[in-house]
């Protein structure tokens, strides 16, 4: 990646955007546009159309009809497969374009939304494509006298929320597995990161999807998600988001067709740091990179250091040296380490847990402020937090910004009770060179997605599942398709 080839795309011109619904391009029902801010320098980028509850019935309606026709729902696997393969290619060749219209709307600096957006949205495609005609119905054991088959149907209409950070990536987790499976899709974008979800919807065009098959609503949460949340032709909903919208879409679904809804929310991870860590600089750095990259806008961020007392405060001081040297700034510049915060909302809501942090006494150890304000974008420096304990907010609530929040451990009785010590279960890590200490450690923390001695272990091969109330889902592996079809069973007389 050269700096020069993005310092071409950073300027082109935006088109003001449309809806796709059943295969056309158009404008919200009732004309309405929403602004799109850029967070690098606060500059207006486009405009989005402001999609409505007409919207909504008019993307599901067609999102019925093309499911009802066949022509995707039943279409031979190896057909659906091959359209998916074009468009994972599609993607892949035009990557730098979707990353670096990814990074003017949300900020997440370049080097990883390149890996994470195009790259990994073509390879969770590539997945899916690749298993859904190698996943079998089953034929079950019974007497001589019978037979029974059971079939994995698709389902119908799935609706598919997503949020703001690593906004390809993420749909691409529901629309593989969904599409594979021969169901048609209503997909909402969030507000702040519609831009490249709607390129990379227009790349499935080009691929062959059949009209109706993928339809994209962008516009407010409240109007467009509620719609969909409360719609009784909607089979499905796979959310990723916070664990509030994810309460408001259980409502929904309880009021109106109690369609399944599959939530994938917040975390507030665990890195525990033994004293017999095998490389404490690693740890350091591993512990650092994992809370302050993309400032800290990753659902599995390791927002909580618990370090074992005998290492605390060189361990401590090595973080926040670390997280000192990092430097924040334009997304687009690979000289920098860290972007922006996505919205001039959550930097002040970021800036405001801080604050809440300092007032309840504890030490904010470096960072914390809001920075480059004269470039007009929204930049934060990372902040360590220490001197609270566990029952504080800081420790308990999600930040979802830069914030790191320390504590320290005596034994491995009290590093496991302060790692369970919250509602979430998404990630975490241990750092011990005892094996034994890693078993027993991994095994007890209720969480989905751990780690020893490393963090931020992907492949779409594996589960993503928060515990909790991060979530009760899954996103990526074939479990992943399991939350896509209807398992039907038919019982023949021989
Ligand atoms: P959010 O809940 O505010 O928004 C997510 C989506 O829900 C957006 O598209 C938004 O428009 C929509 N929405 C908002 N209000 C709605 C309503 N009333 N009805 C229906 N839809 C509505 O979350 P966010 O701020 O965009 O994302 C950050 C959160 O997502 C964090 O909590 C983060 O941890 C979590 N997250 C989780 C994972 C995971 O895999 N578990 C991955 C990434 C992010």
């Amino acid at each position: 990646m050269k700096q020069s080839d993005i310092d071409l795309l950073r300027t082109h011109p935006i088109r003001p955007q449309s809806l796709l619904i059943g295969g056309k391009w158009r404008d919200a029902s009732d004309g309405g546009r929403r602004d799109v801010i850029s967070p690098i320098d606060g500059a207006l980028l486009t405009t989005l159309a402001e999609g409505t509850q007409a919207d909504v019935d008019a993307a599901v309606s067609a999102a019925r009809a093309a499911f009802e026709t066949g022509r995707w729902s039943r279409m031979a696997p190896a057909g659906r497969k091959a359209v998916l393969l074009k468009w994972a290619g599609l993607i892949e060749e035009n990557a730098l374009e979707l990353a670096v219209l990814g990074v003017r709307d949300n900020g997440t600096e370049i080097g990883m939304a390149l890996k994470a957006e195009p790259g990994s949205a073509a390879a969770t495609l590539r997945f899916y494509a690749e298993a859904i005609d190698k996943v079998p119905g089953e034929i079950a054991p019974t007497g001589d006298d019978v037979l029974a088959l059971v079939h994995r149907d698709p389902i119908g209409v799935v609706g598919a929320i997503v949020p703001w950070n690593f906004p390809l990536m993420i749909a691409a987790w529901k629309l593989g597995p969904a599409l594979a499976a021969g169901n048609s899709v209503v997909l909402k974008p969030a507000e702040t990161a519609s831009l490249s979800l709607l390129r990379m919807a227009e790349l499935g065009l080009e691929a062959g999807l059949p009209e109706g098959v993928l339809n994209v609503v962008t516009g407010a949460g409240p109007v467009v998600g509620q719609a969909m949340g409360l719609h009784t032709d909607i089979d499905v909903l796979a959310f990723t988001g916070s664990g509030a919208t994810g309460r408001r879409l259980m409502e929904y679904s309880a009021r109106s067709n109690m369609k399944r809804c599959y939530l994938e929310l917040g975390g507030k991870s665990p890195n525990i740091v033994f004293a017999d860590a095998p490389d404490l600089e690693v740890a350091a750095q591993v512990c650092a990179n994992g809370i302050f990259r993309n400032s800290g806008q990753v659902c599995i961020a390791g927002s909580r250091l618990i370090v074992a007392e005998s290492i605390r405060e060189d361990f401590l001081a090595r973080v926040v040296e670390i997280a000192g040297a990092l430097k924040v700034g334009d997304p687009l510049d690979l000289q920098n380490d860290v972007g922006a915060v996505h919205s001039e909302a959550q930097l002040q809501g970021n800036l405001a847990m801080v604050e809440a942090a300092r007032a309840a006494g504890g030490t904010v150890m470096g960072g914390g402020a809001r920075i480059h304000e004269k470039s007009g974008g929204f930049y934060m420096s990372p902040a360590v937090i220490d001197g609270l304990g566990p029952e504080a907010d800081i420790h308990r609530k999600e930040v979802f910004g830069p914030v790191l929040a320390a504590v320290s451990f005596k034994d491995e009785a009290e590093a496991l009770a302060l790692a369970n010590a919250t509602d979430f279960g998404l990630a975490g890590a241990v750092w011990t060179s005892d094996l034994s200490t890693a078993h027993r450690m991994t095994r007890a923390i209720k969480a989905g997605l751990l780690h020893v001695n490393t963090y931020g272990g992907s492949g779409v091969n594996v589960p993503m599942a928060g515990m909790k109330q991060s979530g009760n889902g899954v996103d990526k592996s074939l479990h992943a398709l399991d939350k896509y079809v209807d398992l039907k069973t038919v019982w023949i007389k021989l």
